[in-house]
């Protein structure tokens, strides 16, 4: 049997065919006629067949007794696990259980999970990890334009004239994407601004090297030159914007040559590109999470969407705001309300919302008080967390400050982890619950670009592994609430997600075995929607400019560095999945501290040395190696479980998206002495 399915890793969501016989997959091919990756994948999407069919996979559920894990059946798991909710439930009310919904399971499992938290729980205390990547784009983006996604689609990418992108290393983190938007090259010109002179300015017409955390002074700068050039679309402002006057004026009190002095920009560049992109007609941004892990990223998304206003470049073809994602289906898991402060939809937690969700589920009672956050729950624990239920989340390696994570995770009263393998977060669970994988489940994915695509099951999960949403069902009809879930398919569910999410309100899985659908589509789009904002921003008609700010960093001496995270080409976030793969591993086995040459040479650092780096929270020791980085600034891969560089980094949230600063901590660099070094 051969069915079509979806490349679980990034949020280009490539198109897969997986062959499989008597229930076991042989062969994960490229689909050749997928619309987007018409026959292509990266590295990491070519290994699949081996993550799929890994041994170390879980297949029975486990009880955690102390030192080693005991395999108990699904009846005992589900009846404690629904046993432990009830109670904690009963004696510190609903709100002291949180969950972790995953962005690598389907729509239709995320539906379930924060249908689970509102109806079976009774909490709003559900988030995903899009907290930690792409929260301030989340809030950002919809606040002023309407919607929380990419404005234009990654084929519409390929007709732009000229692409800037700031923050991201597509080239690595989504090379099949980059690959599409940056053909006929002879049309277009791809500036890089970035930290780091990675693969994608390797490959860009213009780098600007920027230094860490001053985006937000660079874009500003840009209005600035474009205002005092009068190169701003006037008519654009005039008949689609607000707030511009207010706007204009506090970009005035900016000064050009302190930006260019704090951004490291020269003045000359600033005006050059500034030009460049107000005067192209095929304009568009593309970004990452280099300037959204910050703990003032949301100022920066606010200074790019300023930018597309004030020309123009938004809701037409080329152009627009275009946040890559991370993983999967991390569109798709907040479009399904797996957030702590919307219903599915984003359905703001209004009175009429509880309404509505009311009338489509049928219960009588509902929560409207905003939940916590990711972070915000674990440093709930123990006061006001005490059960966490964490689906396909690692946090033991992708959270800031690892070392207190963990001693958090030991506090709690009980865990539960549901996931394919057993990560480092699930050898902390008191209960470990065997998932299916992409491979062995039917329902849907949303990629980057809002394209929700239908994936099919080819496989039988390992052992006695379930799919998600079937052990979601299980554990709620244990705690009585087995009708508000009584699902026999992924297609009944996706039938209620339909009424409950307008975007999706003009699909079927009927459509998408045809093809897939790019959200909104409704009545009014039934094929689905390339471009957002061709006539109006969401439900608004006008979109607000927001005076710009900045929040300047302060220096500290004794951490006289600034580190930064970065990915693999080779390795996805955790290396749950990635580090699975024997060849993956050996061709980057660990990591290495990138470092500019300048800096390693005032403290005598050569390369391939082992240094300490070290900040206020914790320490880690890594090789070094010279890379084009902006003085004063390394940077560390966070796939390695063996160095666990998250524990360096402090909690600092975004104020207002609560994203933690993963992309911007203190540190110092330390040789170790050799005398060290052979004790080691
Ligand atoms: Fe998978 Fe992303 Fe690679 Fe495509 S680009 S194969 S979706 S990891």
């Amino acid at each position: 049997m051969i069915v079509k399915s979806i490349c679980p890793y990034c949020g280009v969501g490539c198109g897969i065919e997986i062959e499989s016989k008597n229930g076991k997959v042989l062969k994960i091919l490229p689909q050749k006629d997928h619309p987007l990756s018409k026959g292509k994948l990266c590295i990491k999407g070519s290994f699949l067949k081996e993550v799929v069919n890994s041994k170390e996979r879980l297949k029975f559920p486990l009880l955690n007794k102390g030192r080693s894990f005991k395999k108990i059946s699904w009846k005992e798991a589900i009846n404690l696990v629904a046993e432990q909710f009830s109670r904690i439930k009963k004696t510190y009310g609903s709100n002291s259980i949180g969950i972790f919904a995953s962005t690598k399971c389907t729509n239709e499992e995320n539906y379930l999970l924060q249908k689970f938290a509102r109806v079976a729980i009774g909490t709003n205390n559900i988030d995903n990890p899009t907290r930690l990547c792409h929260a301030p784009t989340s809030y950002g983006l919809y606040q002023v334009l309407g919607n929380s996604a990419m404005t234009n689609s990654y084929e519409d990418l390929s007709e732009s004239e000229l692409i800037l992108i700031f923050g991201d290393n597509p080239a690595l983190t989504q090379p099949v994407a980059f690959e599409l938007i940056s053909k006929e090259r002879e049309n277009k010109e791809i500036v890089v601004v970035d930290v780091k002179k990675t693969e994608t300015a390797e490959k860009a017409d213009d780098f600007l090297m920027i230094k860490p955390n001053t985006d937000v002074l660079f874009l500003v700068g840009m209005a600035k030159v474009i205002l005092e050039e009068n190169l701003e679309d006037q008519e654009f402002i005039k008949k689609r914007t607000e707030g511009f006057e207010n706007f204009k004026e506090k970009v005035k009190s900016f000064d050009l040559k302190e930006i260019s002095e704090l951004t490291g920009i020269k003045e000359e560049k600033i005006r050059e590109i500034s030009r460049k992109y107000a005067k192209t007609k095929k304009a568009a941004i593309v970004y990452g999470m280099g300037i959204t892990q910050q703990s003032n990223s949301l100022e920066t998304i606010l200074a790019l969407t300023n930018l597309v206003l004030l020309t123009g470049h938004v809701g037409k073809p080329g152009t627009g705001l275009n946040p890559l994602r991370g993983c999967n289906n991390v569109q798709g898991c907040c479009d399904m309300g797996c957030l702590p402060n919307v219903y599915p939809g984003y359905s703001s937690l209004t009175e009429e919302t509880i309404k509505k969700f009311k009338k489509i589920w049928k219960v009588n009672s509902l929560p409207i008080s905003k939940g916590l956050s990711l972070v915000e729950m674990v440093e709930a624990i123990p006061e006001r967390i005490l059960g966490l239920y964490v689906v396909g989340v690692n946090p033991l390696i992708s959270f800031p400050d690892l070392n207190r994570i963990e001693r958090d995770f030991k506090n709690l009263e009980f865990l539960v982890v549901q996931d394919i393998f057993l990560t480092e977060t699930a050898e902390l669970a008191d209960v470990v619950l065997p998932s299916a994988c992409f491979a062995e489940k039917t329902g849907t994915f949303t990629n980057s670009e809002r394209r929700v695509q239908l994936i099919q099951k080819a496989a039988k999960p390992p052992g006695k592994a379930l799919e998600d949403w079937k052990i979601v069902k299980l554990i709620a009809k244990k705690m009585g609430f087995g009708k508000y879930f009584n699902f026999k398919s992924p297609e009944q569910i996706f039938e209620e997600i339909r009424k409950c999410v307008g975007i999706y309100s003009g699909m079927s899985y009927g459509k998408l075995k045809k093809k897939s659908l790019q959200w909104p589509c409704d009545k009014e789009n039934p094929n689905g929607t390339k471009i957002l904002y061709g006539k109006s921003f969401g439900k608004k008609e006008k979109a607000v400019f927001y005076p710009p700010t900045f929040t300047r960093k302060e220096f500290n001496e004794d951490f006289p560095f600034v580190l930064t995270t970065f990915r693999f080409l080779e390795h996805y976030n955790t290396g749950s999945m990635s580090r699975r793969v024997e060849f993956l591993k050996k061709i980057k086995p660990e990591a290495l501290l990138e470092m500019n040459e300048e800096d390693a040479k005032e403290l005598g650092i050569k390369e391939g040395e082992k240094v300490k780096v070290i900040s206020p929270l914790a320490e880690v020791e890594a090789k070094v190696k010279f890379s084009h980085i902006c003085k004063g600034c390394v940077a560390l891969p966070f796939h390695f479980k063996e160095t666990k560089t998250n524990k360096l980094i402090w909690r600092r949230l975004d104020p207002v998206s609560k994203i933690p600063s993963l992309k911007y901590c203190y540190v110092r660099i330390e040789k170790i002495s050799k005398a060290q070094e052979k004790n080691q």
